[in-house]
């Protein structure tokens, strides 16, 4: 339309009014056209200017009123024309109250899923849509339709991958409850539908999602199936793109929910899906009690979740680890380990003396949970009311406090649970293995949860914030900095585009010895420290760094790149050293159940790799919490930088998870934590798809139709640009490489495509 050209001639790239000419301000005048005003309330309001004097300007809104406000408060708005346009990049004017309108506008019409530039942007629609399913897929994957969509992602991932035989990635990232796990979900049903048909492998691979949801999701108060971990998913392909194996990778499992719950959040599915779907021959083995009888489930006020039928999803259960081949000797003990933990939820102690000395009381709860773990009740009993003060000695013991016991019981059902889980994640990969014919390449998809921030702040948000400003750099690394930097060496025109780096941030955690993580496993290792000490030594070393901020008592802020969040550090040495009493560990090796053998052979190994420098005498040391996750992180990173990035940021509309409900604050500060504007500007004026002159001309250069006197891959790589018309602002030549703008290389595909 002649309108939108003329307006976009007057177009600032950043979209500020105040950037704009006079003669623009004139023409938004003449033409009646749209500005944004923010209300005192913080809403944006769609005004007309009427006229303007000096730096002020008179605006007229919908409601009739007319208010005079400073020119520099006003924002261009778009053109109608481009009302609900999917990709931000096509907007006239790229600002904040463009992109939440539009967002709106398309929420509105269920379209959830828009773009800015690359990064696919999913709003949850807390509804089903039917806007998935084989129709959709074979759809996508003959570009008979190119709305935006996670179809469409997978797709391209899948098509790149074929194509330029290069690992690729999809990387979700949201706040809790924005749609990461169903998102990461459908991207695997698409692969699994383009890429099926080699055996049974697909199947399984979408079966084990019901696993891993029932051990590893729980109800919290933003999330009825909130997941409790990060993971990823690697999915391998043949050369001809069939899936031939998969390997799961999980991160940050939240283990306090097993013995600690909030109200009106649940512990992980699996303990309400067995005592609701148990056979009653099951149950009886089990001893197994309805919900409401035991302590680590009860101690909450919830214990159904609207809608979600336990023991049907106890069913689905038994399904899918019957198709990953779990076999039934296994399941049992499966099953043995999660009544034992209930069991020992519902162990109590009295005291003996005035000396605050206790010992377990002798009732159903002891005996059924030795008899599950496969112990007798007076080895239970004795390691959780005795600790050994010498463990050289050995014979010396003494009696625990109360809290001491009851950590030490929960300590116990901790570690058995974690333990479990990362024990069935083997046992999928088992299954899931990639396998000899497996000659291609592999599609990641990372589904971890994203940024929190709490009324109270503690270790659990510490790591996952830390993990987050990890992807953090990935996505900037990718979106803006290695642009730039491949721009500018191959010599291309380009104009810079400002980005958060938050590198600073990265080395308050990672800097050794003077970060965050190593001056806590110095205070985690050194004797009689506490979460005090631990603050006061971050307040002593830190506090020039301008992203650390130490606050009174326990506390300290850092700058995250979404904003300043305050930490209580109460709680922070114990999490982090994560240990077990030597009492436990060889109560558990004792056990005459396979799994608890395992499990405690398994951490025992683990002491023996770490090489902490304080072997304490009460308990055994191993690689703390803080750099473990470090060191996951890392591998992650490399794993992740080989591969192609797609990036798909979630959003939730609002907390109620309604739909229908479109809450502006909510959206907006999530757009801005997950730099949606800069990653449509930059994409705005970048050339996403590049290819070497050789790549280039040889994969096109046999379209000529005449045959080409040069034989150089530059002048080839010309000529085919000609010869399809490419318009010149489409695409750049470099010294090596030729940079293309989205669109372009999908239409010489087309055109390959129907030659060959
Ligand atoms: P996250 O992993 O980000 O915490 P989930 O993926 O678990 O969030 O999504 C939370 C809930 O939102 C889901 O249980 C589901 O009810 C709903 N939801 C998310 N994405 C979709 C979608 N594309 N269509 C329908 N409902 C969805
Ligand atoms: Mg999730």
């Amino acid at each position: 339309s002649q309108e939108n050209m003329s307006l976009l001639t007057c177009n600032a790239s950043s979209g500020k009014i105040e950037e704009l000419e006079d003669d623009c301000i004139s023409y938004f005048i003449k033409k009646k056209l749209h500005v944004w005003f923010k209300q005192r309330r913080g809403k944006w309001e769609l005004g007309t200017i009427l006229s303007t004097s000096g730096e002020e300007a008179s605006v007229s809104f919908s409601n009739g009123n007319v208010m005079k406000v400073a020119r520099l408060e006003l924002l261009p708005a778009n053109p109608d024309i481009l009302e609900g346009v999917d990709d931000f990049m096509k907007l006239s004017f790229l600002n904040e109250p463009s992109v939440l309108h539009n967002l709106k506008f398309r929420y509105s019409k269920q379209m959830i899923y828009s773009k800015a530039g690359l990064v696919l942007i999913a709003l949850n629609p807390f509804k089903d849509l039917s806007i998935y399913g084989k129709d959709y897929v074979s759809a996508y994957r003959q570009k008979f339709i190119d709305t935006p969509h996670v179809y469409a992602i997978a797709d391209a991932a899948y098509s790149d991958m074929l194509r330029d035989e290069v690992n690729q990635s999809i990387i979700v990232s949201g706040e809790s409850g924005s749609g990461k796990t169903e998102t990461a979900k459908t991207a695997i049903q698409y692969l699994v539908a383009v890429g099926g048909g080699s055996g049974g492998i697909e199947n399984k691979l979408l079966q084990t999602s019901y696993i891993l949801e029932a051990f590893g999701n729980a109800k919290t108060s933003g999330n009825n199936n909130s997941s409790r971990f990060g993971k990823l998913i690697e999915i391998h392909f043949t050369t001809m793109g069939k899936i031939c194996g998969a390997k799961v990778q999980t991160f940050l499992f939240e283990k306090s929910r097993v013995v600690q719950l909030g109200n009106s959040e649940r512990s992980y599915h699996i303990f309400y899906q067995l005592c609701a779907g148990a056979s009653s021959a099951l149950k009886e083995r089990l001893n197994l009690r309805p919900v409401s009888e035991y302590k680590y489930l009860n101690q909450s006020d919830c214990v159904k979740i609207a809608g979600f039928d336990d023991a049907r999803k106890f069913q689905e259960l038994m399904r899918a680890l019957d198709t990953v081949q779990i076999c039934e000797e296994d399941q049992e003990l499966i099953f043995k380990m999660v009544a034992a933990i209930l069991w020992l939820g519902n162990i109590s102690f009295q005291l003996t003396d005035s000396k605050n000395h206790i010992e377990v009381v002798d009732d159903e709860a002891v005996t059924s949970a030795a008899l599950l773990m496969g112990c007798s009740s007076q080895e239970l009993m004795a390691a959780l009311s005795t600790g050994r003060s010498q463990p050289e000695d050995g014979t010396n013991t003494k009696k625990l406090s109360l809290q001491k016991a009851i950590d030490t019981r929960d300590t116990i059902a901790k570690f058995i649970y974690a333990s479990l889980f990362e024990w069935l994640v083997e046992q999928l990969n088992k299954s899931l293995q990639v396998g000899k014919k497996c000659t291609g390449k592999s599609i990641s998809i990372l589904d971890i949860y994203g940024f929190e921030t709490l009324q109270k702040n503690s270790f659990e948000q510490f790591c996952i914030n830390y993990a987050n400003e990890r992807l953090q750099q990935h996505f900037n690394r990718h979106l803006f900095k290695l642009e730039q930097e491949d721009y500018e060496s191959d010599g291309i025109d380009w104009t810079k585009i400002d980005f958060e780096d938050n590198q600073e941030c990265l080395d308050l955690f990672e800097k050794k010895p003077l970060g965050l993580f190593s001056l806590l496993d110095e205070e985690s290792n050194l004797p009689k420290t506490s979460d005090l000490t631990f603050a006061n030594k971050l307040k002593q070393h830190l506090n020039a760094i301008p992203c650390f901020k130490g606050e009174r008592g326990r506390a300290f802020s850092v700058r995250h790149y979404t904003g300043e969040v305050l930490y209580d550090t109460n709680g922070f040495l114990e999490k982090n050293r994560d240990l077990l009493p030597s009492d436990s560990i060889q109560l558990l090796s004792s056990c005459n159940c396979e799994l608890l053998q395992f499990f405690s052979k398994v951490f025992s190994q683990s002491q023996k790799e770490s090489n902490s420098f304080h072997t304490s005498v009460l308990v055994s040391q191993k690689q703390s919490i803080g750099t473990k996750l470090k060191g996951q992180l890392f591998m992650l990173m490399c794993q992740l930088e080989s591969t192609k990035p797609h990036f798909i940021r979630c959003i939730r509309p609002n907390t109620k998870q309604l739909p229908g409900i479109y809450d502006e604050d909510l959206v907006l500060q999530q757009i801005r934590c997950c730099g949606v504007l800069e990653a449509a500007r930059i994409s705005r004026v970048s050339y996403s798809n590049r290819m070497t002159h050789q790549e280039f001309s040889g994969r096109y250069g046999f379209l000529l139709s005449e045959s080409n006197v040069s034989q150089d891959p530059l002048s080839i790589s010309v000529a085919v640009l000609q010869q399809f018309n490419i318009p010149f602002e489409m695409y750049q030549v470099g010294y090596t490489k030729l940079y293309l703008r989205a669109g372009q290389i999908g239409a010489l595909e087309d055109k390959r495509k129907q030659v060959l």
